[in-house]
């Protein structure tokens, strides 16, 4: 059995191996595809951003210079030569002493250097009268002020979030290249599983497990190749994992997550069936609760570069979970070149005690609360890894080291956010 850092530092260095198997030029996929994969480039701005100088209010385009002198006791009349609407071409101030009513995102005309607010100019007969003097470039948003033409817009390994999306849309930037992402197949195994859609029988239990890692897995961008719930019978299991390696692709990580029957039970085959398939074992069995008999194994792409990953997970859902969140949501963003792979932790006080007596790291469903401006972490009712119930709340995993036995009410303990 080894503890959950070492576990952690075997996957990481693995991971480094797949990665540097992976091809360096990335595709290229249209915008509407790429959110949450990260860019491949340096992409540069094609357009400056804005566009050309332009207004930032509703109101009036001026030369500074013609409202020099205005002042409550001696306002400046300028009067008004049309109209500048967002999506008009440019326009020309005329001559000195008049104004253009220009709207929030026109072009500003030409000898105009300013912009006069709306709710600071009194319009009277045909004219505006403004009783202050305003500063050139007031209210101007200038060309070029995010990007010039030409200048890098986005580093590469940049995460394309939403907002990076909009980004590169307001660039017209319509193809993006991004990092290839895992080829990832979800096996559920268990002779008491019963999928949702189906009925259920005396002594069967409804399947979740695949259906939690469909869902985790989407939520990163990942739609699983192969998607199975299978009964403990070897052949099967071994039939399933034959096509699973079969579509791995010559370009991709590959990835295959198996839940249930990794254990000691007697119908527990899955590790012989790996085993018998080819599959070294990077460890079994790590020093944690829940999620003990976790196993990692890889398998080399015949003829090709790079390796498979295997991740045999215990079947209880809550093992899962963790296992899923842990270790296994790191090393898919690692390989899809993601920043950030790993999860922000912190410490925090413990609103109440909790105490445990062996040796592993345990991992408890936790809430953050609010107590005299300081966030706690609570842990919830219901820690039993067959159960889901608490997840409702779940927002933190509370991270009991291997070694303590007890961590009383205020102390601090380590807390990993989940996504
Ligand atoms: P195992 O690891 O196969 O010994 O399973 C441990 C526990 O998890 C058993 O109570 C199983 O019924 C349950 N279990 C296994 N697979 C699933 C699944 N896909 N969905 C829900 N529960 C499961
Ligand atoms: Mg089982």
């Amino acid at each position: 059995m080894i503890t959950v850092a070492e576990a952690k530092k075997i996957l990481d260095k693995q991971a480094q191996q797949m990665l540097s198997f992976l091809p360096k030029t990335g595709r290229i996929l249209p915008l509407t595809e790429v959110v949450g994969r990260i860019t491949a480039e340096p992409i540069s701005a094609p357009i400056s951003v804005p566009l050309f100088d332009n207004s930032a209010m509703d109101g009036f385009a001026v030369r500074s210079a013609d409202v020099k002198t205005a002042s409550p006791d001696c306002p400046v009349i300028l009067k008004i030569d049309g109209e500048a609407r967002a999506g008009d071409s440019l326009k020309e101030l005329g001559e000195p002493q008049t104004t253009i009513r220009i709207m929030t995102g026109a072009p500003l005309p030409l000898n105009a250097d300013a912009v006069v607010m709306k709710e600071e100019a009194v319009e009277k007969n045909g004219g505006v009268l403004l009783s202050r003097p305003v500063a050139a470039g007031k209210n101007v948003r200038r060309k070029g002020e995010d990007f010039n033409a030409g200048d890098e817009a986005i580093p590469v390994g940049t995460k394309i979030t939403p907002g990076v999306a909009g980004l590169m849309a307001s660039l017209g930037i319509r193809n993006v290249p991004v990092k290839p992402k895992p080829r990832v197949s979800v096996i559920a195994t268990g002779c008491e599983l019963v999928s949702c859609l189906e009925a259920l029988k005396p002594g069967k239990i409804l399947e979740s497990n695949s259906v939690f890692l469909k869902a985790a897995l989407s939520e990163i961008g990942i739609s699983p190749v192969r998607n199975a719930v299978i009964e403990d019978d070897p052949a099967l299991i071994r039939e399933r994992l034959v096509a699973a390696f079969e579509d791995c692709h010559q370009v991709a990580s590959d990835v295959i997550i198996i839940t249930g029957g990794v254990s000691v039970g007697d119908h527990d085959h899955t590790r012989s069936v790996l085993e018998g398939l080819g599959v070294t074992q990077l460890f079994w069995k790590v020093a944690q609760k829940p999620g003990k008999p976790f196993y990692v194994g890889t398998l080399d792409k015949k003829g090709e570069k790079g390796e498979k990953l295997i991740f045999g997970l215990p079947g209880n859902p809550y093992a899962v979970f963790v296992c899923f969140y842990l270790y296994i949501h790191p090393i898919l963003l690692t390989l899809m070149g993601h920043p950030h792979p790993e999860p922000r932790r912190e410490r925090l006080k413990l609103s109440r005690g909790i105490a445990k007596n062996d040796g592993r790291s345990h991992f408890l469903k936790g809430k953050t609360v609010q107590k005299n401006n300081e966030t706690l972490a609570w842990p919830l009712k219901g820690q039993g890894s067959h159960l889901l119930g608490a997840l409702t709340k779940t927002d933190i995993l509370i991270c009991v080291p291997a070694e303590t036995r007890e961590i009383k009410e205020g102390e601090e303990v380590e807390v990993v956010y989940l996504p």
